[in-house]
């Protein structure tokens, strides 16, 4: 059988309607197949059960006739064989006896239904015969209609005369022809006597009456004569031969049919299971149309299901794919099951590498609490770990936030499935805000507040104050310049390296801290013995004295300290890192390379310091200041032609303050523009209205150039007093040229441009190279007096005097010599050539109206 086929491009519903309509007909087909062929089989089963009982029937009828025949031969032979008949029928014919004693008469025919009774000759001549019970002779051929008398005779003889019988018709009514010799038998009283034996006949006819009662006594229904006409519609005959006659008797009757009976019960209880079978069949195929319908509908929704899950599937690796977080998901043991493609992009791994592996694996410093969480968890509880770290293939450290959710699975296994989103850059910013809010980003070193918090921690450690410590406040001297002449990148090398240096000077337990700059400070725990800190200041000194070797350049710098103590001097952090600033201060102000311990002195010359800060400030407002005037004489032409302003403060209660006393703070406090402002002001003036035709030099700090635009102020000045600029002359040291060499390279050239001449104060103390001598075009400058005292000493101090004044010409610079106390030093000046000479052998500092304007004597 071949099985329907689906049909591509059919829809389902299409191809199941096909489908099921294909096995209707199919099990329609079988059943009329089935049908039919049991229709056949039941019409073979009742011809053959017909056939059956039709020989039966045959049999009967044939064993019915044969018996008949037998009793009619056994009567006619009682009659025949008889001696009273041997005299009364054949030695005579004795009428009185035969007919009328009725032993051979009318009974025959009443009570036996002999139609014919004859008595012949030997010969065959009639001489007795009953016909119809009638006493009539008539010949028996003649009776019979046809000649059968012969044969007849033959038949008997042949027999030895017993009786014969035989079947034949009588006007196409079969008639049974018996014929036997009439002899005396055994009769006693008769004497035979010799000769042939005369011949009893007794014939019956099968009339329609008589054939239906041997039927009936053998249940044959219907026993009746076919005559010729009807032969060929008769089912049921037997052919009797006619033994005298030629031909043959043909007899029906009526077939049992036994086989249609099984047709009649039969045939509707098939019909009926076809009809139950059809109905069954179109019932169930009813049903499976409908299920066929709701399974389609189901395969639709399966169908609409599935692309749904294929399009869910696609996005959710499309999603997971080109997200940063990878997917991943454990068992209950957080044994791992699947991991997303991210996890190797993120992590660097193989994902066969960790597939049935432990997540805790990776994350061992979080066993403990996965562990738990799966322990407590809630079935449809979420869990988040913040930062788990990890270390990834490049064996670095990475972290990321696990968020999870345990799921149950259709087949009630329950899995957890998470999320692990890359955190490193977050954490490690953290960590990195975190460690620069506590540390210096330059050095690496912890900050102020790290210190101030360290500090506190240790201080509230043990109320009782068993915890003597040192706090260091430590100032790098001359580092400023290494920066502004180097540049910032080997400035900030330098202090890398100055940090690595102090964190060898100190033992493990103590701290080191940048606080900003070039200062840091040193904790030193359980130092109850000043000569411990004294070691380690020396160390630090040693160790920071050395040169250091930054980017190419050899560097030298010094150090400065000032250190408080714990518990002496404070036991409150703010304190002692106030007092350790307090103390760094006094260090510097006095020689480098110290330190300095903190005393209670100190802070009170701090308030003095503030206090003269603010009483400075009202001095410059109120005139207290004030300027004297030193003369500088001309060798070329022996004449004072400028003089140098020099300021002075008349305090109200210290009396007079030289300008060391002062300027310094001014510097720092910033103050120093308003005092340079006032003294351009006053010197300006007084050159204008009492030192006609000379010109006079103003002391200007080198932070003047940085911190304001010098040039506008200057102009603005001689503005407003009107002094024409070439008769004002700017003192600054060398180390102007040192930070922002540019800015300071414009304002010289602006002030130059407005005709104000500069020189360069103090020149061989400073620290800036000579290449500044030709970039800042300086108009002259003015010989440190270090060099002026020094000059007696020796020949080559002499000579160095010589070799600057040489310097100062190559450059077209006039040279000023200062501190001049001696005719000795200025003769020798004189004659090196010196341009100009000052100092208090010429004249000290004066008020202007004391000021005298030619040679001392
Ligand atoms: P300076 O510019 O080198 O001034 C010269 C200093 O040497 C003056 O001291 C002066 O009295 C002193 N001096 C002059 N000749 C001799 C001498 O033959 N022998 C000795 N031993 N000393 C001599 P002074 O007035 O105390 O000034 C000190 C410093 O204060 C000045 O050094 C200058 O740098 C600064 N200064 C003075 N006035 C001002 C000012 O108005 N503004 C600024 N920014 N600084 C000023
Ligand atoms: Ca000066
Ligand atoms: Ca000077």
């Amino acid at each position: 059988m071949n099985l329907p086929v689906l049909t591509p491009g059919v829809s389902d519903t299409e191809q199941t309607k096909r489908l099921i309509g294909n096995v209707f007909s199919y099990i329609v087909s079988l059943l009329v197949g089935i049908f039919i062929i049991a229709i056949i089989s039941l019409l073979v089963i009742r011809n053959n059960v017909n056939s059956i009982s039709d020989k039966h029937d045959e049999f009967l009828l044939k064993k019915a006739l044969d018996i008949h025949q037998e009793n009619i031969r056994s009567h006619l032979k009682d009659n025949a064989e008889w001696g009273d008949a041997y005299k009364n029928l054949h030695e005579k014919i004795n009428l009185n006896w035969a007919w009328d004693k009725q032993n051979l008469g009318k009974s025959l025919y009443d009570n036996f239904g002999y139609e014919g009774v004859f008595v012949l000759s030997p010969e065959g001549i009639t001489r007795y015969s009953v016909l119809d019970g009638n006493l009539r002779l008539q010949d028996l051929d003649s009776w019979l209609g046809k000649s059968t008398r012969e044969n007849l005779l033959k038949e008997v003889s042949n027999n030895n005369g017993m009786p014969v019988s035989a079947l034949t018709l009588i006007d196409s009514v079969p008639a049974i022809v018996s014929a036997a010799w009439i002899t005396a038998d055994n009769d006693s009283s008769v004497i035979a006597r010799p000769g042939k034996f005369s011949i009893m006949v007794f014939i019956e006819k099968l009339t329609a009456e008589k054939l239906l009662a041997i039927g009936d006594d053998s249940g044959i229904k219907n026993v009746r004569v076919l005559p010729d006409a009807m032969r060929s519609q008769a089912e049921n005959f037997v052919d009797f031969p006619l033994n005298i006659n030629k031909g043959v008797v043909r007899i029906a009757w009526e077939s049992e049919n036994p086989g249609q009976a099984l047709i009649i019960y039969f045939l509707p209880l098939l019909i009926l299971s076809v009809v139950l079978m059809a109905c069954m069949t179109i019932v169930l195929m009813r049903h499976i149309m409908q299920k066929a319908r709701i399974n389609d509908e189901h395969t639709f929704l399966l169908d609409q299901a599935r692309l749904k899950l294929i399009t869910s599937e696609k996005r959710f690796r499309d999603v997971s794919e080109t997200t940063s977080d990878w997917l991943w998901e454990t068992d209950l043991s957080l044994k791992i099951i699947w991991l997303s493609e991210r996890f190797s992009t993120v992590t660097g791994f193989d994902n066969s590498e960790w597939t049935g592996r432990y997540l805790h694996e990776l994350f061992p410093s979080r066993k403990a609490s996965f562990l738990e969480c799966i322990s407590q968890r809630e079935a449809s509880g979420q869990f988040a770990f913040k930062n788990c770290p990890y270390i990834n293939s490049q064996q670095s450290t990475s972290y990321c936030t696990l968020l999870a959710k345990f799921v149950v699975q259709p087949d009630g296994t329950v899995v957890i499935r998470g999320a692990a989103t890359d955190v490193t850059i977050e954490v490690e910013a953290t960590k990195r805000v975190q460690f620069l809010s506590r540390h210096d980003e330059l050095t690496g070193l912890p900050n102020r507040y790290q210190i101030k918090e360290f500090l506190a921690g240790e201080l509230n450690k043990d109320e009782a104050g068993h915890y003597p410590f040192s706090m260091i406040c430590l100032d790098l001297d001359k580092f400023k310049p290494v920066n502004d002449v180097f540049g910032h990148s080997t400035g900030d090398a330098l202090l890398g390296e100055v940090s690595s240096r102090l964190k060898g000077c100190i033992r493990s337990g103590d701290f080191v801290a940048r606080q900003g700059g070039d200062e840091f400070m040193i904790l030193l725990a359980n130092t109850s013995q000043i000569s411990q800190i004294d070691d380690v200041c020396q160390r630090i000194v040693n160790e920071l004295n050395r040169p250091f070797s930054v980017n190419g350049n050899d560097v030298t710098i010094g150090v400065s300290m000032g250190i408080a103590l714990a518990p002496k001097d404070s036991n409150s952090a703010n304190d002692l890192l106030r007092f350790a600033d307090i103390a760094l201060y006094q260090a510097k102000q006095s020689d480098r390379n110290k330190w300095v311990y903190y005393q209670q002195d100190m802070s009170e010359k701090l308030t003095e310091r503030r206090k003269m800060e603010s009483e400075l400030r009202a001095a410059i407002k109120e005139d207290q200041l004030y300027l004297v005037y030193q003369p500088r004489f001309n060798l070329k032409n022996s004449k004072v032609d400028a003089v140098e302003a020099l300021v002075r403060w008349q305090h109200p209660e210290r009396g007079n303050l030289m300008p060391d006393q002062f300027i310094p703070l001014a510097e720092e406090t910033g103050l120093i523009i308003n005092l340079s402002n006032w003294v351009l002001h006053k010197a300006c003036t007084d050159a204008l209205e009492k030192l006609p035709g000379l010109s006079v030099s103003v002391n200007i700090s080198p932070v003047e150039f940085q911190a304001s635009d010098l040039a506008e102020r200057v102009k603005a000045i001689l503005q407003a007093t009107g002094l024409a600029p070439a008769r004002l002359e700017i003192e600054v040291t060398e180390n102007v040229t040192l930070s922002e060499p540019e800015k300071t390279s414009q304002i010289m050239k602006a002030l130059k441009q407005m005709g104000v001449r500069i020189l360069i104060d103090d020149f061989g103390t400073g620290y800036a190279s000579l290449s500044y001598l030709r970039k800042f075009q300086f108009d002259g400058l003015k010989l440190d007096k270090s060099f002026i005292f020094s000059m007696g000493d020796s020949q080559q101090n002499l000579s160095v005097v010589e070799k600057i004044i040489d310097l100062g010409k190559a450059y077209s610079m006039e040279v000023t010599a200062e501190g001049v106390e001696t005719a000795e030093q200025l003769n020798f000046l004189k004659n090196n050539k010196c341009d100009e000479v000052q100092g208090y052998f010429i004249g000290k500092p004066v008020a202007i109206s004391e000021l005298s304007l030619s040679l001392a004597d």
